[in-house]
């Protein structure tokens, strides 16, 4: 099945067309026929553009709206000049489309129809800036496609709605729960489950055997722990500003700080959020940027005290969470690393690592500086009572497999 995957924000548009089914799935060996983003929608927008393996090309459109994006991707796609193999639209068999928020209806991907479209609407409130861009995807997608192509939601949120209610409730007054649906939500859900079902494969593990802690280190950060296969807790909360320290945004903090230093500094409640959002975690304490890999060169280079300083911050923090999670389980079979830091950073992996010898977990430095550059494989020593591992993400393929799932009938659990 030919699945074209959407990743839909209010000016841009990720997609990637993916061969996949049951027997690919089963042997890992979908293909990815073509992937690119669609920037700078509403004008004169820049499209980035690859068939299979090879080059990328770049070029502009005239794309007023999402509609206009679809349209001008799928003639591109079935044009002779894409490169990519398709005979024509009848080609393109479903549509996957990410979904930021599902709230507590989804918990699980599933095909699109009128009574799922309002779900998502009723959803809004809980991710106004990502589930409207996401439904004019799918509104795009139904436009241009028509109704007889399958469409698929696929849900960052979806796989913690196994989080027990001691782990997804938070201790303030209960009501609040009930009248707002205040919780622990979680995302990265696509991404910790294609992890975890990425090392089952690898390691023949079953998936009621499987307890991992799975850390999703990107721009955005998130730990999730992993018991019998299910989500059972995640370091995102009602919002992604929750938990592991991240490029601009800080993780947990007092919540009493946002009223005093907007008092101090004349900050809205919203700009002093904004702030927390924006201009903390990796930038707010370096002062120099959001990105690890320059900050890593600060710090070897120049010996940057406050580059150092935000290493060791966002070091320290994951190292927190892994505890708190394998405490949380009893233990675990292993700790994947995924994202850009998590799958390209040794340096970092490693310095998350120090001080877990306690725990049983001992890394071979020579195997963890190997694992770069989309390589997956296992760096723990010899002899490890914990395993570790890099594996690397791909929350498209995961999308790809569940709208094949969805589509066919398939149970939504593998
Ligand atoms: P997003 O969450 O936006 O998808 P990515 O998963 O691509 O982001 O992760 C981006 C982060 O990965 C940045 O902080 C970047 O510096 C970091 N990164 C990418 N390559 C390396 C590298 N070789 N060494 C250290 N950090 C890296």
């Amino acid at each position: 099945m030919n699945v074209l995957v959407l990743n839909v924000g209010s000016s841009s548009l990720k997609f990637q067309l993916v061969r996949t089914d049951q027997e690919r799935l089963t042997d890992n060996t979908d293909e990815k026929l073509a992937r690119g983003t669609i920037e700078r929608l509403g004008g004169e927008a820049v499209v980035t553009l690859r068939a299979g393996d090879g080059p990328t090309q770049t070029t502009t459109a005239t794309l007023r709206d999402h509609r206009a994006a679809v349209e001008w991707l799928i003639a591109w796609l079935v044009s002779g000049e894409s490169g990519v193999a398709l005979g024509g639209r009848a080609e393109i068999d479903a549509v996957g489309h990410r979904v930021v928020h599902g709230g507590e209806r989804f918990t699980r991907s599933v095909r699109i129809d009128d009574a799922v479209l309002r779900g998502i609407e009723e959803t809004i409130d809980l991710a106004p800036l990502h589930n409207p861009a996401n439904l004019r995807g799918i509104r795009a997608a139904i436009a241009v496609l028509g109704s007889g192509v399958p469409q698929v939601a696929v849900f960052d949120t979806a796989f913690h709605q196994t989080l027990p209610a001691h782990a997804y409730l938070y201790a303030i007054p209960y009501q609040l729960y009930r009248r707002y649906r205040v919780r622990r939500y979680g995302f990265h859900g696509t991404s910790h489950r294609y992890v975890a079902h990425r090392w089952r494969q690898l390691t023949g593990t079953a998936r009621d055997a499987t307890r991992l802690v799975t850390l999703h280190l990107g721009n955005g950060c998130s730990a999730c722990a992993i018991q019998n296969g299910d989500s059972i807790d995640t370091s995102m909360g009602f919002t992604p500003l929750e938990g592991l320290v991240m490029g601009t945004r800080s993780g947990d903090v007092d919540p009493t700080i946002l009223d005093y230093v907007g008092g101090k500094e004349g900050l809205t409640l919203g700009e002093a959020e904004a702030l927390l959002n924006k201009q903390s975690g990796l930038l707010g304490i370096s002062g120099l940027t959001n990105d690890m890999r320059e900050l890593l060169a600060e710090e070897r280079e120049h010996r940057d005290r406050r580059a150092s300083l935000a290493i060791d911050i966002f070091c320290y923090r994951v190292r927190k969470y892994v505890g708190a999670y394998l405490a949380a389980m009893g233990g675990a079979d292993a700790i994947v690393f995924a994202g850009g830091i998590g799958e390209n950073a040794p340096e970092i992996r490693a310095r998350i690592c120090a001080g877990l010898e306690w725990m049983g977990l001992a890394v071979d430095p020579a195997r963890n500086d190997a694992l770069a550059g989309g390589r997956e494989g296992a760096f723990h020593a010899e002899g490890s009572r914990l395993a570790a591992w890099v594996i690397p993400t791909d929350e498209e393929l995961l999308i790809a497999r569940d709208t094949y799932r969805a589509v066919s009938g398939a149970p939504a659990r593998f």
